[in-house]
Formats: C-alpha cells, structure tokens, sequence
C-alpha cells in the first residue's frame, strides 16, 4: 500500500469517491482513497436517491444542476448503469405561504438556468391523476430532476476514479491527523471482520 500521495480521501461514500473521482479530472496525479468498511457504507447506502433540483442556495443549485448532468456521463464512460431516472419532481403546496417559499425556489432555479413550471391544481391532476387536489394551491415542477441509485453512482464514480488512476483501499481506518509542519501524517489502521463485526487489527 502507498505510504505518501498527494492527496488522501477518507471515507467511500457518494462524497469521498466523489472528491477522489473530480481530483483524478482535474488532473491530480497521487490520489489515494481509504473506506473503513465497503464503498458505500455509510449514510449513502441509506439514501432515496432522490435529487432535488429545488433549493434556497445558489451554489448548492449549481452544485445539483452539475451533477444531474454530469450522473448523465457515467455510464458511457464507465460501462456501469448509475440508475439514473429523470421523472421530475412536483412538489404541492396546500397554503398560498407554501407557494411563496416555493417562490424562492423559482427565483434561485431560474438564477442558475434550472427549468420549472407552476402547475394549477388541474395541472397537477393532469400530469399525475390518482393525486387528491381538492385542498391543493399549486406546485412546482421542476422537469429535469429525478432520482439515481446512491450505491451504483458512487461505484460507477469509483471505477471511473480508478480508470484516472486513483488507488482504493477498503478496510483501512484513518484513525488520527498530525500536520508535521510540511505535510499531514494519516494513521491508519487495518479493519478486519470477526464474527460478523468490524473490528481494528494491529496492522498500521
Ligand atoms: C434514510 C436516508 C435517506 C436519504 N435520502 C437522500 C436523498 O433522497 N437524496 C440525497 O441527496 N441525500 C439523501 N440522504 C443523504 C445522503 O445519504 C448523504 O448526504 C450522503 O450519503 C453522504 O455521503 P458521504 O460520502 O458524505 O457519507 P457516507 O456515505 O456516510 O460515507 C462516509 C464513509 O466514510 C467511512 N468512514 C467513516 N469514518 C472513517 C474513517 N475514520 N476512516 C475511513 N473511512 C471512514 C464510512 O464507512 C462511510 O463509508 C439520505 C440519508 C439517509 C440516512
């Protein structure tokens, strides 16, 4: 296993493979990424998966817009189906005060080029006919959201990480940081599985 890199990723979740994957694209050399456990471990294994192009801020809007289209890119390059389904994405509002928050959302959308769409109640029957409008206001619709498989993006990101050459190691904890006033030294220590926990070894 390397000893010195560049740059060190703890944690194979969406955002640890994430970072490792972008590195490698912007032309980082020396990456190196550490799980304690498997990819996808953590919370990512948890999530819905959905991608909610609706938000208050402006950079997480740019953040969310890059990655709907850059999700749409992994396959062709990575040969693995990150199980991305764009459905869009209505969001109901029963009070007129929920359509001024919507409001907001429509303003930050339309700031960063996100499209939308305001649906009256009969729109909204419409577009999805089992839903109950009687007490609905409106909504919001946002076209090009939907939702992706968490686990499958970050493997597709892993692989195409791994293509760019960045080195994943599984079962290998950072357990502590120390800048030495030149560079930062990452202990690590060896996880292994004993009767069906993971647990530290002695190996660093
Ligand atoms: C029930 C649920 C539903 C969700 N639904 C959505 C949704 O629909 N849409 C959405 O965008 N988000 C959703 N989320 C949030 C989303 O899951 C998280 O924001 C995302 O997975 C965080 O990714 P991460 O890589 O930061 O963390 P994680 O996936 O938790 O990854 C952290 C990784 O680091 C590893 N690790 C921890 N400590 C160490 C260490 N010391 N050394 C080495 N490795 C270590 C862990 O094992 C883990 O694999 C949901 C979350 C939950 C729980």
């Amino acid at each position: 296993m390397k000893t010195h890199v560049r740059a060190l990723v703890v944690g194979g979740g969406a955002i640890g493979v994430s970072i490792a994957y972008h590195l490698a694209k912007a032309g980082w050399k020396d990456v190196m990424l550490v799980e304690r456990d498997e990819l996808t471990a953590g919370s990512t294994w948890h999530a819905a998966g959905l991608l909610p192009l609706f938000n208050m801020s402006y950079s997480v809007s740019h953040i969310h817009d890059y990655s709907v289209k850059f999700y749409k890119t992994l396959k062709d390059e990575t040969d693995l189906d990150p199980g991305f389904f764009v459905v869009g994405n209505l969001r109901m509002a029963q009070t007129q005060e929920r359509m001024d928050e919507y409001m907001l959302y429509a303003t930050t959308a339309e700031t960063v080029g996100i499209p939308y769409e305001w649906l009256s109640p009969a729109e909204i029957k419409e577009r999805w006919p089992l839903v109950r409008t009687e007490d609905l206001v409106g909504a919001l619709f946002h076209p090009t959201d939907g939702y992706i498989n968490p686990a499958d993006v970050t493997q597709a990101m892993a692989k195409g990480a791994r293509q760019r050459g960045v080195t994943i190691e599984r079962r290998w904890q950072a357990d502590g940081f120390a800048w030495t006033g030149s560079e930062w030294k990452v202990t690590l220590t060896r996880m292994a599985e004993k009767g069906g926990n993971l647990v530290p070894t002695d190996e660093q």
